[in-house]
Formats: C-alpha cells, structure tokens, sequence
C-alpha cells in the first residue's frame, strides 16, 4: 500500500540552508517566511476563511533529507546528542515518512500574485514542499497540562554579542530589512552547534538570506564575529 501525495506549495524563507534553523518553530519569532500556493491550488478559495485563524499547522516533507532515509533510534539535540530515544519519541527529520508538522503564526494573506500566506516563526528550509495547512484550534489542541517527555521546556539561551565588525558590517547593509538584527540573534541565541561540539575558537558561518554570519561560542556566550554577502553561485 502506497500513496503519493502533490505539494501544494513551496516555503520561501530565510534559511538558505539546514545549519542554524531554529530547532522547532516560534524559537526565533523573528523568522518571516511566505508559503506561495502552486497551481492548481493557487486560487483565493482555498484559504477562504483562514485569515479568520491567527496560527496554522503546516505538513512538509523534510526534502533536504529525505534520500538519507529513517533510523529507527536518533539522538535528540535537547539530551545532549548521546542518548538515543526511538524516531517515533523524536522530532527528527529521519523518518520512515519525512514529514514535518510546524505550528506558525498566519500573518496575513497576500493575493496580488497568487496566493501567499505570511507566515512568523517559522522552522522552514527555504524551497520546502508543504503538503498540507491546516488551521489551529486551541480549544481542541492545546494542552498545558501534557507531559513532554525529554523536552521538558524551552531550551536554554544563549547571550549574543555582536563585534564591531559585525556591527559595522550591518551598517552598511542598507538593504537588510530592520529586524535582521534581531533574527541574527534569535538564531544564533538557539545555539546552532551540533551537540557534540564545544570548541570556542571554532568559527561557524549560518546562512540567512544573503549573508553568511561568523560567530563562535564560549560558554554562554556567542560573538558575532562578521557578517559578509554570502557566494550565492
Ligand atoms: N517542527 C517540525 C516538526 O516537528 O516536524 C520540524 C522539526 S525538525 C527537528 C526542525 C529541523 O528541521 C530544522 O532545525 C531544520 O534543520 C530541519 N528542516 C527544516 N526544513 C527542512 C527540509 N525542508 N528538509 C530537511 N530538513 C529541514
């Protein structure tokens, strides 16, 4: 028994790729991205009455690494990369089916060109398929009093500083929109390093947009190192 199923759309976000996108969504708030409707389904009827919901569910497929396959053990970054717990406790993209389920806030909806829902909070790759989107319902699904296993709360945040090369790097980034800072900090605030990696000379590059952005991390600390325009060839 098999299905094959069409994307309805393609995510368009900040995260050109996997490294620094925020372990689930609303960690980084500042995240904007757009699903944009393909055809057939690109027409205003679709989303009729969803701009009446402030959050949506959104169904993708884990593209980016859907030819690795599932494991039926992983290692949750929040136990620290070692324990191992089954695929089906996780989060994890290495799944028998790659599908990935993110709750998002709706924004808005743009109907100039199509049809494109404003999405914040996003944990999105940019060109992501997305299955499905669903509207939120609170009163059916959010449960305060739930276990959560392993994941027993927000994970821990890091202090960012910037240099005064990255600042004055940002500086002369006009074209950076206003809250660019600001996603630069929730991102690198999550601590993008893989669990096992604690080397604070290290310097890392995390690409949003266009830039790729330096830094390193000492204890609890990261340092914006830089921040230069990414080779987009
Ligand atoms: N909220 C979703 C869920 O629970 O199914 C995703 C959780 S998964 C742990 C989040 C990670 O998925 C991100 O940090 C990013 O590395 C990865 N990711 C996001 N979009 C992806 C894509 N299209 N293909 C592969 N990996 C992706």
């Amino acid at each position: 028994m098999s299905y094959t199923f069409e994307p309805i759309g393609l995510i368009r976000s900040p995260f050109k790729e996997k490294f620094g996108i925020p372990r689930q969504s609303s960690l980084a708030p500042s995240a904007r991205a757009e699903l944009v409707l393909l055809p057939p389904f690109d027409q205003p009827d679709m989303v009729r009455g969803l701009d009446a919901f402030s959050h949506v569910w959104i169904q993708f497929v884990f593209h980016e690494t859907a030819a690795r396959g599932w494991t039926p053990l992983v290692r949750p970054p929040r136990l620290g990369g070692n324990a191992k717990v089954g695929v089906l406790a996780s989060r994890s993209t290495h799944r028998p089916n790659p599908i990935g389920l993110s709750l998002v806030e709706l924004a808005g909806i743009d109907y100039d060109q199509g049809v494109r829902l404003l999405l914040v909070g996003a944990d999105l790759l940019d060109g992501t398929p997305v299955l499905d989107v669903k509207p939120y319902i609170p009163f059916v699904e959010a449960r305060p009093e739930a276990n959560s296993g392993f994941v027993d709360g927000p994970p821990p945040q890091l202090t960012v500083a910037w240099s005064s090369a990255a600042e004055t790097a940002l500086d002369e980034r006009k074209r950076l929109k206003p809250d660019f800072r600001q996603l630069v900090d929730e991102v690198l605030a999550q601590d993008p390093r893989p669990a096992y990696q604690d080397d604070p000379e290290r310097v890392y590059g995390v690409r949003l947009f266009d830039v790729d952005v330096r830094f390193r991390v000492d204890g609890d600390r990261v340092e914006v190192l830089g921040i230069h325009d990414a080779d987009t060839n």
